[in-house]
């Protein structure tokens, strides 16, 4: 057995497929621009919404709750590992979602996989969007509940699936703002039908705290979402996941989520700078508005070039199709100065490759502008 040449062919079937992915080291030099290789880039594929990873107030947390409580946190959170700014984020974050409790795990990933697998077992159903994210696909598998995916938002294929598991235990799970297409569940719907049915309702807020106002649930006015899942790594600019939900339902994932009860806790920093950039968005929506307004500024920008698009959020999918173009776009753009990752398979469905563009609350006029501008050369030249 040679494993040197097994992964070789892997990595070379990746290559042929224009499918291989590589580190790059780029240096941040603010919340929009990077450095690689001696020149800038201005950054069009983060998620960084708020541009909060530069805040001077949450870059101060940072340093200031290393300083006081160390670097690491030493154990894990039922051990050693909660220091007192992990109570206070839970409190915030619990108060943000509108909820009796929160938790927060060390990576919104975690968070997915250690909820699901724990609520959810052999007896169960889960009825799960056939996009929802990888973390959520991966949950689901762990569980070993049966899983029925449903059409990308098609509520009439969730109402036919919860009447043909009707008096299961069911957990419908969404995203809230899809993670590859920058579109919106249908939460009313998906409410109402959660009740008519008696599911458990999940709905993973990663791009939408702080994005669509506090989330989803905030962005409809819905007040009876059973788990609010989310991230710090997004808009809030810091690192780790959370959950947020009835006392019961935290008390019970303290008690039974494999990857929250196995891991060292989250560092002080990480903690610290995440409950400064919730404080900020909770007591000032002006960056949330910023977001909002350069996110149909670019939108009207990309239907001038005719890319059709919405504009409710940052996330904008330019589907090219096939990986070859796909990635020549991305590397004629970055040639440009322009930092656009190409998507490919599995993150989205074969024949589907595209570039992701998001913009965030620190991006200009201008450097948007220059964006569109860019790609509309680049389209012309690719497609
Ligand atoms: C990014 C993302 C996650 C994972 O969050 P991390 O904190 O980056 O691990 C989970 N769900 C969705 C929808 C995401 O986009």
């Amino acid at each position: 057995m040679n494993y040197d040449i097994y992964f070789k062919t892997k990595l070379e079937e990746k290559h042929k497929e224009n499918n291989l992915r590589s580190l790059k080291s780029y240096t941040p030099i603010n919340a929009v621009t990077v450095r690689w290789d001696g020149k800038d880039y201005l950054m069009m594929a983060s998620n960084n919404y708020l541009g909060l990873t530069h805040h001077p107030q949450v870059q101060q947390a940072a340093v200031d709750a290393s300083k006081r409580y160390g670097t690491g946190s030493g154990g894990a959170r039922l051990t050693s590992g909660t220091f007192p700014l992990f109570t206070e984020l839970e409190q915030e974050l619990a108060r943000c979602k509108g909820t009796e409790s929160a938790l927060v795990f060390n990576t919104g990933y975690m968070a997915n996989v250690g909820t699901i697998s724990a609520i959810a077992n052999k007896e169960w159903v889960i009825v799960s969007d056939e996009l929802n994210h990888a973390s959520i696909i991966d949950g689901c598998r762990l569980s070993g509940a049966t899983i029925e995916r449903y059409k990308h938002k098609d509520v009439e294929e969730v109402e036919f699936l919860l009447q043909k598991y009707r008096g299961a235990r069911i957990l419908l799970i969404t995203d809230s703002v899809f993670s590859m297409d920058g579109d919106i569940a249908p939460l009313h719907d998906l409410q109402r039908l959660s009740r008519d049915y008696h599911a458990l309702l999940m709905v993973d807020d990663a791009h939408a705290t702080g994005v669509i106002g506090h989330g989803i649930a905030d962005y409809y006015d819905i007040h009876d979402v059973d788990i609010q899942l989310g991230t710090l790594s997004k808009a809030l600019g810091s690192v780790g996941g959370f959950v947020a939900a009835s006392r019961n339902i935290i008390q019970y994932l303290i008690n039974y989520s494999r990857s929250f009860i196995f891991s060292t806790a989250l560092s002080p920093a990480d903690i610290g700078a995440a409950l400064a950039a919730l404080r900020i968005i909770e007591t000032d929506r002006t960056l949330i508005s910023k977001l909002q307004d350069n996110s149909r500024y670019m939108a009207s920008k990309l239907i001038e070039l005719g890319i059709p698009c919405d504009d409710e959020t940052p996330i904008f999918p330019i589907v090219i199709g096939d990986n070859e173009k796909t990635l020549r776009a991305a590397m004629e753009l970055q040639d440009k100065g322009i930092i656009i990752t190409a998507i490919r398979p599995p993150t989205v469905p074969i024949g589907e490759s595209r570039l992701r563009l998001t913009v965030t609350a620190a991006h200009s006029r201008e450097q948007l502008d220059y964006v569109a501008s860019a790609l509309d050369e680049t389209l012309q030249a690719i497609l």
